[in-house]
């Protein structure tokens, strides 16, 4: 798969361009969310007592300190929260910044991601966006976003 401004061009064989994006640190609370990424799925993690999302993932609940949890499948729609384009220093592995930007889920918490298929000159508050996953280095996935359809 290839996302719009990704780094690495399209070479003229057949064989796919490699990814130039880190591959995720994965901890031992985040593993569910890497693995379910690996398969392109979007998860999150809750509370299996009051309900809670815990993000990031962590061993016990904030709000009723329970540690019992349950991994549950996102809509993966959200709305951009806020967005910023990072121009120095470069991040690594990319030739051209991504749009870096908060999406506030349907689910109700904020996570920091990339949002594509969109000129950064275009992106607004509340913009509606949809996750899809971006290749990384390493035959991994991370969750990106990119304007939703209404
Ligand atoms: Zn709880």
């Amino acid at each position: 798969m290839t996302v719009p401004n990704d780094p690495t061009p399209a070479p003229a064989s057949a064989a796919p361009p490699k990814p130039t994006r880190l591959a995720p640190i994965v901890t031992l609370d985040a593993k569910f969310f890497w693995e379910a990424a690996d398969k392109g799925e979007f998860v999150g993690e809750r509370c299996a007592d009051c309900g809670e999302f815990r993000f990031p993932p962590r061993p016990m609940c904030p709000r009723c300190h329970s540690v019992r949890r349950e991994v549950v499948k996102l809509s993966g729609h959200g709305k951009v929260y806020s967005w910023i384009l990072p121009r120095h220093p470069m991040p690594f592995g990319f030739k051209e910044s991504p749009i870096v930007a908060v999406i506030e889920l349907e689910e109700g918490y904020r996570l920091v991601s990339n949002l594509y298929e969109v000129p950064f000159e275009q992106v607004r508050a509340g913009m509606p966006v949809e996750v899809f996953f971006a290749p990384t280095m390493g035959n991994h996935q991370v969750p990106v976003f990119r304007p939703r359809a209404k």
